[in-house]
């Protein structure tokens, strides 16, 4: 069958090429992976059981059910002093689909959105299916990945329409301090920009504080807050994400949705809506443990012939500068996985600013990340 033109070209990304080759081999140490390692909790898979006991097996409503929506309002202030309105959360397949819809939702053809490096590498292709212009911002290991002002007016021009911000942030673990998000804010009003705020890994601080970008003075009625349960309840097969923006916005993006997804699968919304209320202490539990995985793992980089593991503060990435060991990051990556076994994810597909790094999930056990940094050092050995 002919396929259209625009995707005859198409070549799977690096990552997606990395995941398969990974797929296809055995007894691979695997830290690329993005997700949790632990189960959902089964006393959520048991909200779920219930609901669809109870007959909560039709269509749901398109921007989601109320009381589950009222639920992300109650977490959001709770956690963030976030003050929403159930009218401004779209339940949405994923954060993923929250991003693509805001893009759909707000570029004309040719605005320009400004791309924070290292960026989750999806949101070039979702800029460019919605007709806008990906503009890559560069930032600097010294200012540990946070931009600055200064990087943004280097990137802004009378085109740019939109910022997209991720913190903390996949793949560098940076978590945006606040003076520096006040300052970010006063830059988007003054060029009158929105912004995607990828708050996804908002549970997830070790270092600092999680500050939400919408709290800030004239911020709500220009951000989209994105975020999910996929990292925070571990529940990333359940494709639970969400979006809170100013009404109208929400409004259309359900529109724009419910000629594509249909709303969100409502067994998976009430499990969101049991999770949310009750899992605060287990999120705790399972944040400390990967601070200590993220601060035992970065020791074993730093002790490393070239390589150079600045902490990170947030999420559960780690993102080393592996440009001593006078490979690139793609070479790296995959010599690492074919001699040792050890699956990374090269930093270039993260944008420019990824050259000389790769990124390690600490989604494995401690017994394994340690294996894997054995490998990793007698790997580096031999170079
Ligand atoms: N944003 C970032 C930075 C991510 O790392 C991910 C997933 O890895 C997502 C968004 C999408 O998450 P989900 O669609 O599972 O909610």
């Amino acid at each position: 069958m002919r396929l259209a033109k625009r995707y005859r070209e198409m070549r799977p990304p690096e990552m997606v090429r990395m995941f398969q080759t990974i797929e296809r081999m055995e007894g691979v140490l695997n830290l690329s992976i993005g997700e949790p390692d632990f189960d959902t909790e089964p006393d959520i898979v048991e909200a779920a059981a219930k609901a669809g006991y109870d007959g909560f097996t039709h269509y749901p409503p398109l921007q989601g059910f109320l009381d589950v929506r009222e639920a992300v309002c109650r977490y959001w202030e709770r956690h963030h002093g976030l003050r929403a309105d159930p009218g401004e959360v779209y339940m949405a397949v994923g954060g993923i689909q929250v991003a693509h819809l805001a893009f759909a939702a707000l570029l004309d053809p040719g605005d320009e959105v400004l791309l924070v490096e290292p960026y989750f590498p999806p949101y070039v292709s979702q800029v460019e299916a919605n007709g806008g212009v990906p503009v890559a911002v560069p930032t600097r290991e010294e200012n540990g990945f946070a931009p600055t002002v200064e990087d943004l007016k280097r990137a802004v021009t009378s085109r740019t329409r939109g910022l997209l911000l991720n913190s903390p942030c996949n793949p560098s673990g940076r978590v945006v301090p606040r003076r520096q998000l006040e300052e970010i804010a006063e830059f988007v009003g003054e060029h009158d920009l929105f912004v995607l705020s990828d708050e996804i890994y908002e549970s997830l601080v070790f270092h600092g504080e999680h500050v939400c970008l919408a709290t800030f003075p004239g911020m709500r009625e220009r951000t989209v807050t994105m975020a999910g349960l996929s990292k925070s309840h571990c529940m990333t097969g359940w494709r639970l994400g969400y979006g809170i923006a100013p009404e109208a916005l929400a409004r259309t993006m359900t529109v724009i949705a419910s000629s594509q997804t249909y709303g969100l699968n409502s067994l998976a919304q009430k499990a969101a809506l049991y999770a949310l209320d009750t899992q605060d202490a287990k999120v705790l539990e399972r944040r400390a443990i990967f601070a200590e995985r993220v601060a035992s793992v970065a020791e074993r980089l730093n002790a490393m012939k070239g390589v150079r593991c600045p902490p990170a503060d947030g999420a559960f990435y780690l993102f080393p500068n592996i440009s001593g060991s006078g490979l690139s990051s793609e070479d790296f990556s995959w010599r690492l996985l074919e001699e040792a076994k050890v699956a990374t994810v090269p930093g270039s597909p993260f944008g420019r600013s990824g050259k000389g790094y790769i990124r390690i999930a600490c989604t494995q056990s401690q017994d394994t990340l340690m294996r894997a940094m054995d490998a990793i050092e007698k790997f580096i050995d031999t170079l």
